[in-house]
């Protein structure tokens, strides 16, 4: 039984289909039967959402044939930066190959991933059942099952909590006896605003993205949707945390460190009002950690641990953890599946690693970010970082390893290596972060 039907719970029961003979997926929305729609319980799908190449690749794995259909009703697969105007916090990404990168409104995301997994006919998914807490074993060591709201209890072999950044799992295990997790937590106060544009000409590229910095903590995506629409994402950390309202929402895009986003958005014609974004500290919840631990019991995606979302990398690391469930679960009888949770619940947040590394070593860039303070490595990581970040706005070889990296399709050892270290030694006279980078020119 998967509780929540984001992309973590329907990809983790894609897996547990082939280890179980029916897998019940349970949302507490309505779910939408005939096409994309809003859902109360994603809120975050009125912001710009990206899959990275990793996030697509076991998409694809998992349910064949899904990319397609995105494109086909109008998602963007592009190359990134090749296809993006990107500024960095140093310069401007030339336009060259690095990694695909699938751009799609989070509800037609869902919508599609739903209705692929649904075709699995060991798979039922059920909207409208909210989820209270997990039922115990007699043992009181085991989860059996969960609680509803209005609904009676319903029994399962396997408990898997998907349900996002609002998982109430600590409170669940604490009625059961268990401790609470260790939580870390870095927050670097970053809020989001989104408003979706008809736009009167197509901007000249397929999208765009302006990163803030330290010293102009403030950016911004453009994102095509479906449908020809497109959908601006404004960030700023703290006091500079981007307007809800008109018309500071376009003032604030005046303020960027490019004129790129104003200039794209400034005539057209807005559709939805602005909405907001505060929740987006990176945590931590250390289940993996526990002494004790119940079988029959997981818990994934952002429920266990959560990212700044500016980085883009939950469904990715949601969608990898499903792959290293499903590798975990190899030659493994279903009936032992339970007892292993503990072993699992590792082997799946391992997933995480290298997205938190990255989110939280950049966050750690920004003095007002709370959380325990950056070590000595990830000092030299951040130096390190702003040098490959600069030599990979001009060298093609660099900006390939940097985006393989950032898009987790390769691990970070690919940025270390001697000809790559090389590569970056030989850019050392680089600026990081020069004072006005120049607007290029759109070749679209
Ligand atoms: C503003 C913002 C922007 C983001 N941008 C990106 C991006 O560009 N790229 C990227 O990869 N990631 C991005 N993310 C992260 C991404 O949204 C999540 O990591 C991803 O959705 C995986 O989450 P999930 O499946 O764990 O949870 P969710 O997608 O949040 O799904 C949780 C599900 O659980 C259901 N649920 C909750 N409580 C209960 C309950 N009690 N009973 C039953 N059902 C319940 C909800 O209805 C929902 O369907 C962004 C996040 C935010 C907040």
């Amino acid at each position: 039984m998967v509780l929540g039907a984001g992309l973590a719970g329907l990809l983790t029961a894609r897996v547990l289909a082939e280890h179980f003979p029916r897998v019940t997926v349970l949302d507490r929305d309505e779910l939408p039967e005939t096409g994309p729609a809003f859902r109360p319980g994603v809120p975050q799908s009125r912001h710009a959402h990206i899959l990275w190449s990793r996030g697509i690749e076991v998409m694809e794995r998992l349910l064949p044939g899904t990319t397609a259909e995105l494109t086909g009703a109008g998602a963007a697969l592009l190359e990134s930066p090749r296809d993006l105007l990107w500024l960095s916090p140093a310069d401007w990404f030339q336009p060259v190959p690095g990694a695909r990168v699938l751009i799609a409104g989070r509800e037609l995301l869902d919508w599609m991933v739903c209705r692929a997994v649904r075709r699995d006919r060991r798979i039922e998914v059920l909207g409208g059942r909210f989820v209270t807490g997990l039922v115990a074993g007699p043992d009181g060591r085991s989860v059996t099952g969960v609680t509803l709201r209005d609904r009676p209890p319903l029994a399962a072999r396997l408990v898997v909590d998907a349900t996002g950044r609002t998982s109430r799992a600590p409170a669940w295990l604490a009625a059961l006896g268990y401790p609470a997790p260790e939580v870390t937590r870095y927050d670097s106060h970053l809020g989001y605003s989104s408003r979706v544009y008809a736009l009167p000409a197509a901007p000249g590229t397929a999208g765009s993205r302006l990163q803030g910095r330290t010293d102009s903590p403030r950016g911004g995506v453009l994102v095509p949707l479906e449908d020809g629409r497109w959908l601006a994402t404004l960030v700023g950390n703290g006091e500079h945390a981007p307007p809800t309202k008109d018309p500071e929402f376009l003032e604030f895009t005046r303020t960027l460190r490019s004129p790129a986003l104003y200039e794209a958005i400034r005539d057209g014609e807005p559709l939805t009002e602005p909405t907001g974004f505060r929740a987006t500290a990176n945590e931590w919840r250390h289940y993996e950690r526990m002494d004790r631990w119940p079988d029959g019991l997981l818990v994934v995606g952002d429920a266990a641990c959560r990212f700044n979302p500016v980085y883009g990398h939950g469904m990715t690391v949601a969608a990898t953890a499903a792959h290293a469930l499903d590798q975990a679960l190899a030659g493994l009888p279903a009936r032992r599946i339970p007892a292993e949770c503990r072993a699992l619940q590792r082997r799946t947040v391992a997933a995480a690693d290298v997205a938190w590394q990255i989110a939280t070593s950049e966050d750690l860039r920004y003095p007002w970010t709370e959380g325990p303070p950056p070590d000595r490595a990830t000092r030299i990581l951040q130096r390190y970082m702003s040098r490959v970040m600069a030599g990979a706005n001009t060298d093609p070889a660099l900006s390939s390893a940097f985006f393989g990296v950032l898009s987790l399709s390769t691990p970070p050892a690919a940025l270390l290596t001697p000809g790559t270290v090389l590569r970056v030694l030989s850019k050392w006279r680089l600026p990081t972060a020069p004072d006005a980078p120049p607007y290029p020119a759109h070749t679209p």
